[in-house]
């Protein structure tokens, strides 16, 4: 199937000089949305994923329906201020903007497997923080999936030495 062709381009959105991928018109079209799931679940297979982390917001889409296929647990990655037992934090860049995430300062074991899954990579900054917290709480990385690579920002750069995997990428 060709997931590229279910994603909408917008440009200017939310500034100028950026072109947004929409992933909404994936995720209503119930194919497009099952193909992508399966698509990461078997990229997952062989790995002994204990945990999916997913970082806010879309990271919870496609991270929660990988952890159902998988029989995995889902850890939600927050915004600062939103998880409301003891948290630990570290701040990040977007491509456009600043910001930190969150995680449950007991939501990973240490030594659990641990899969990332998240909407798109654009300069890494987003799943280099997610990386950043789960080796803090002593879980392992065992991959980084994302439905979307902009390969044009170097993202991967900021993730070496890891297993990323995307399914779509933009030049
Ligand atoms: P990064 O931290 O620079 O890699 O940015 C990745 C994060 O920004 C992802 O969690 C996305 O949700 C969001 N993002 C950046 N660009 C886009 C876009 O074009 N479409 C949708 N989300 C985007």
């Amino acid at each position: 199937m060709d997931l590229k062709s279910f994603i909408s381009i917008v440009p200017d959105f939310p500034e100028e000089g950026i072109s947004f991928k929409d992933i909404t018109t994936l995720l209503q079209n119930g194919d497009a949305l099952k193909y992508a799931v399966d698509q990461f679940a078997h990229m997952a297979k062989d790995l002994q994923i204990d945990i999916i982390l997913g970082p806010e917001a879309r990271g919870f889409i496609f991270g929660t329906a990988v952890a159902y296929a998988l029989g995995a647990g889902f850890v939600p990655l927050r915004k600062a201020g939103k998880l409301p037992r003891e948290t630990i934090s570290e701040s990040y860049s977007l491509e456009y903007g600043k910001d930190s995430l969150e995680i449950h300062h007991d939501a990973i074991q240490k030594g659990q497997r641990v899969l990332i899954v998240d909407d798109l990579l654009a300069t890494g900054g987003t799943l280099s923080t997610s990386i950043k917290l789960v080796e803090k709480l002593q879980g392992t990385v065992e991959g980084v999936f994302t439905l979307i690579e902009l390969m044009n920002l170097n993202g991967r750069e900021n993730l070496k030495g890891y297993n990323v995997q995307s399914l779509i990428t933009y030049p």
